[in-house]
């Protein structure tokens, strides 16, 4: 029996096969998804992950690769119900730390905090952040390709990878983690497993960049009654010192103080939008004066400590938590042109209430990137099926305005499950055809997370 070969690879306390206990593993984070599994290998090397893989690939038996499952796009919930999910998180290993040439090679399922913290304590930073960093793991953050809060000033996790390990869907090892960063032989193959959600091959290991620790670092929390003017205070305040400027509707900021404890808005007046901005700096009073003077921001609060950037910081990343506290809402994640999202949000919220009045939209997100969570949700007696009409009629319309602007129907979360039949319908033929080859030249009978992106 293949699925008891696998066990005795593993050994005992390295697998769960107990539908309880595997029940947490094969749900999407935001609960919309559920499927079974046989079998949750937690497996501890590369080494075992290629003999658990020979044996799939010889059985035809699918498999999952997993993280933090803290996914937004339900990529590693099973659809067929015999996949093995291979979760990585006993493999949390720090590799190695190269102070002179900042870079960490970490396990891929080492926790993103614990990633930050080891930077920090070596005079480092590694600038990746989002709210899930206390429980998303490396491999998942590669294979999602990750944005996050710094993104503006740092790159995405493509940006930050310098080099991979990664069984290959034939049980094969390939091993590309040396840290140089400039190697031109031929096609950069690890590109290619970044942002690919598993779908070819599982990451067991990577190197990845980090930078030198910023001497000092400005939280403002700003609020503003039009988003033009937060665009404008976005021109106004770029620079290299810049790390992150994101934004809270005031539906979506309502939400977080509503749903979790000992949340409070720093500001004393209310305003139809706020913004976070976060600097590499210190000397940036005069500047913000004038902003203010400006009128592009109706008020603001500079953090005085680190415990008060700190709360800044969580009235954003505690909006996704407490959208999942309401239960059903629709998400979209959409990037469009920057200078466009005042006028895009406001049609396309003016098109979806005029069909359907009774939604409530609550955007946020990472307006330096372009890059919006466009949220909704309906009152919570609206019937199921009524519900599926709306998010069905919603995604069209959201959809269409993004490919208007030639925007993305999904900035950073991926496809999954969730946007698979939406990426089928929106991303231009030609890119899909080249993607369907690279698939079957990579994994020819389609055992790595079947049915997500594609
Ligand atoms: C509160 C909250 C805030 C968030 N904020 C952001 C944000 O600001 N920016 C952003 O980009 N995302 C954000 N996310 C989404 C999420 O955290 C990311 O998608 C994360 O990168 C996934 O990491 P994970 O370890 O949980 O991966 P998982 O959810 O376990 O997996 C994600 C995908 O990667 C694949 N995968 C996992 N591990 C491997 C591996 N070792 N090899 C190959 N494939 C693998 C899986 O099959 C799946 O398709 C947020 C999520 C939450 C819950």
């Amino acid at each position: 029996m293949p699925v008891e070969k696998i066990k005795d690879i593993l050994g005992a306390g390295n697998y769960l096969d107990n539908p309880e206990e595997i029940a947490p593993y094969a749900a999407s984070w935001r609960g919309g998804y559920k499927g079974k599994s046989p079998l949750v290998a937690l497996p501890t090397s590369a080494n075992q992950i290629q003999e658990i893989i020979k044996i799939c690939a010889s059985e035809k038996i699918p498999v999952i690769p997993q993280a933090g499952n803290t996914g937004l796009v339900a990529g590693c919930v099973p659809i067929s119900g015999k996949e093995i999910i291979i979760n990585l998180s006993h493999m949390n290993n720090i590799r190695n730390i190269d102070k002179a040439g900042f870079s960490i090679t970490a396990e891929a399922g080492v926790i993103l905090q614990k990633l930050q913290e080891t930077a920090e304590e070596n005079a480092m930073i590694f600038p990746l952040s989002m709210g899930s960093e206390g429980s998303a793991e490396i491999g998942g953050i590669i294979s999602t390709n990750a944005g996050g809060t710094a993104v503006l000033r740092y790159g995405n996790m493509r940006n930050l990878v310098l080099g991979l390990e990664v069984v290959l869907p034939d049980g094969r090892l390939l091993q590309k983690l040396a840290a140089v960063k400039k190697d031109n032989t031929g096609y950069d193959l690890k590109q290619i497993f970044i942002g690919a959600e598993g779908t070819l091959g599982i990451i067991t290991a990577a190197t990845l960049k980090c930078f030198p620790q910023p001497q000092e670092k400005t939280t403002v929390f700003a609020s503003c009654d039009d988003l033009n003017h937060a665009i404008e205070f976005l021109n106004f305040i770029k620079s290299d010192a810049l790390t992150a400027f994101e934004f809270i509707s005031a539906t979506a900021l309502e939400l977080a103080l509503h749903e979790i404890k000992n949340l409070r808005n720093p500001l004393k007046e209310t305003a139809k939008y706020y913004l976070l901005a976060e600097f590499s700096l210190a000397e940036i009073e005069s500047l913000l004066a004038r902003a203010l003077e400006q009128h592009l921001v109706k008020d603001m609060a500079v953090a005085s400590s680190i415990h008060q950037a700190r709360e800044f910081w969580q009235l954003r990343e505690n909006i996704s938590e407490s959208a999942r506290k309401i239960g059903r809402s629709i998400h979209f994640d959409i990037s469009v042109p920057i200078e466009k999202i005042p006028d895009f949000l406001d049609c396309t919220t003016k098109k979806a209430l005029e069909k359907f009045p009774a939604l409530v939209s609550f955007p946020f997100g990472h307006l330096g990137d372009g890059n919006i969570h466009y949220n909704f949700y309906l009152p919570k007696d609206v019937p199921d099926d009524d519900f599926a009409r709306v998010k069905s009629a919603l995604k069209k319309i959201v959809y269409d305005a993004v490919t208007d602007l030639q925007g993305s129907i999904s900035a950073e979360h991926g496809i999954g499950i969730e946007r698979r039949e939406d990426f089928l319908i929106y991303k231009p033929k030609l890119e899909i055809e080249l993607m369907r080859k690279i698939k079957l030249a990579i994994d020819p009978d389609n055992i790595m997370n079947p049915g997500k992106i594609f």
